[in-house]
């Protein structure tokens, strides 16, 4: 009875439009069939066995459990890009025969945008959340919310607070949203969270998560998923089924190795589908030809001639041992890098340099292993006050990535020390570790891509402090063999696997004058020794 023009009567209209719309009582069937969900994600995903078997368990418990409290809480995969979050989410959905929705947070700062504008707002909209239900049709669909670690906080709210509420499982039974303004029930929704780090997510929201980490793939396993998984995937994508194009393993480890540089396979995919492309091309130009039904071979060779000149050098171990440069290993959201780490001394007054775009902490790092050294001249063969005659320059490459974190800490200071002593430091040792002003080493995170980006630059063996015993369980076995993890408590245990030898004085001073009659090699100067 309202005058269809005003203004008012659209906006009631479309509120009892989505009044109408919402999913108040519709469900999909769910499938609870375990060992067809065990099947599917078989299906669909390489390896994952610790992962594949959470979820099992997850969707065991949440059948049996009656209250949506004993049913446990939200799923939270933990990873690096490209490891399969999103897609295990789709397997779920296809194993509980749910309906799948998505919600990215990325950049989500505004309250309204989870919990909606209130109607008296012009133009006023529910929330994601509701929008999401809406698409979703159902009650019960799998709400997959992507990149929580992403959202933000600023004046207009905190989105964070409002996803608790929708994550608690206490109180997502009676989810009002501003704009519907009435009791939404979200207790049968799935949701399943996706993240690349854990510590930007606040820890309220945290708690009421079941984090699931998965972490980066080895060199095998990448060639296992491409030659199962995502090869096939693209044939069928591009139309190539019937083109004889085969992929060798040589050539799919060539596109590993030199153009990408990731933890997951999302690179390699696109890669894969850049080749696909190619050779799509040249298959429809030569239908039309007499040379159709040519067989084409992806050999390194071809890589090569497809894709262009290499996009990355592997970071490789040195491969000499040298003076004042150590092999550090670095964890970024991209998965485990190692990282060449170089310091020089020159004549001077004691000054420290310090460059590498490196991060607070890692500067108080690089700064308590110098003093550590210098607490223990004696110990090294250095003269008391060598620190007043020289400068020091700490430099590690690869400028324009930002480093930070304190587990650096021994890869600086074996640097510092064999550029003091002039003991060179093994090529193919790498290390981790927090370091005290005591030298005692403290453990660190993300201990197995670490060790994977060690075993891929062909490292022999690993240092890691004694309180990280526990995560070697979690490095593959093939890694295993070839890789030595020497667990470590002091920074003397370092340096005797670290350096080429040790630095007892007498052996120092006999070296000292064995290298004054050789002429001076590389940038790194000797203090006087006593
Ligand atoms: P994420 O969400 O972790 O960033 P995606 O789920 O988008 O990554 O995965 C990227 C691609 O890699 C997808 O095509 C996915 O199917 C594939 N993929 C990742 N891990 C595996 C695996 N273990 N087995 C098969 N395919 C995989």
């Amino acid at each position: 009875q309202m005058p269809p023009m005003s203004a008012e009567t659209t906006a009631s209209r479309g509120y009892l439009d989505w009044l109408i719309a919402m999913p108040w009582n519709k469900r999909s069937r769910e499938i609870r069939d375990i060992n067809r969900a065990e099947q599917i994600l078989d299906e669909d995903h390489y390896g994952l066995e610790k992962v594949k078997e959470r979820i099992l368990e997850f969707l065991a418990v949440r059948q049996l459990a009656k209250t949506q409290k004993q049913q446990g809480s939200i799923l939270c995969f933990v990873g690096p890009p490209g490891v399969g979050k999103t897609s295990l989410e789709r397997s779920i959905a296809r194993a509980t025969g749910r309906v799948f929705v998505r919600l990215s947070l990325g950049g989500v700062r505004d309250e309204a945008e989870i919990r909606g504008h209130r109607r008296t707002y012009i133009g006023a909209l529910p929330g994601q959340i509701v929008q999401r239900m809406k698409r979703a049709a159902t009650k019960n669909p799998i709400f997959l919310l992507d990149e929580v670690d992403k959202m933000s906080m600023d004046f207009r709210g905190d989105p964070s607070s409002a996803l608790m509420e929708v994550l608690d499982p206490e109180h997502n039974s009676t989810f009002i949203d501003h704009y519907l303004d009435t009791e939404l029930d979200l207790s049968n929704v799935m949701f399943i969270c996706t993240a690349n780090v854990l510590y930007t997510i606040p820890s309220a929201l945290q708690d009421r998560m079941e984090v699931i980490q998965i972490s980066g793939y080895t060199e095998s396993e990448k060639l296992k998923i491409a030659t199962q998984f995502l090869i096939d995937k693209q044939l069928k994508q591009k139309g190539l089924k019937t083109s004889g194009l085969e992929f060798t393993d040589e050539g799919i480890l060539e596109i590993v190795r030199h153009y990408t540089r990731e933890s997951g396979v999302r690179n390699l995919e696109r890669e894969i589908a850049n080749i696909c492309r190619k050779i799509a091309r040249k298959w429809v130009a030569d239908k039309k030809k007499k040379s159709a039904g040519q067989q084409f071979v992806i050999d390194p060779k071809k890589v090569r001639e497809l894709l262009g000149v290499a996009r990355f050098r592997t970071l490789m171990a040195n491969p000499t041992n040298e003076v004042g440069l150590a092999t550090g290993l670095a964890w970024t959201e991209a998965g485990g890098e190692i990282l060449l780490t170089e310091a020089t001394t020159m004549e001077g007054k004691g000054d420290i340099v310090l460059t590498g775009k490196l991060g607070e902490v890692m500067q108080e790092s690089a700064k308590a292993a110098l003093s550590y050294v210098r607490s223990r001249s004696n110990q090294y063969g250095l003269s008391k006050n060598f620190h007043k005659l020289l400068d020091m320059h700490v430099h590690i490459p690869e400028g324009s990535i930002p480093k930070d974190g304190p587990s650096a800490g021994i890869t600086l200071a074996t640097t510092i020390v064999s550029a003091l002593t002039a003991v060179p430091v093994r090529r193919d040792v790498a290390m981790t570790g927090e370091i005290t002003l005591r030298g005692k080493v403290l453990p660190i995170g993300g201990v197995k891509e670490k060790v994977l980006a060690a075993h891929r630059a062909r490292i022999k063996t690993v240092i890691l402090p004694k309180d990280n015993e526990k995560d070697l369980k979690d490095i593959p076995e093939s890694v295993r063999g070839d890789i030595q993890v020497i667990l470590v408590e002091t920074m003397g245990e370092v340096l005797d696997v670290a350096l080429e030898r040790p630095i007892h004085k007498k052996v120092q001073e006999k070296y000292t004058k064995e290298q004054q009659r050789l002429p001076r090699v590389g940038g790194a100067d000797r203090p006087e020794v006593h």
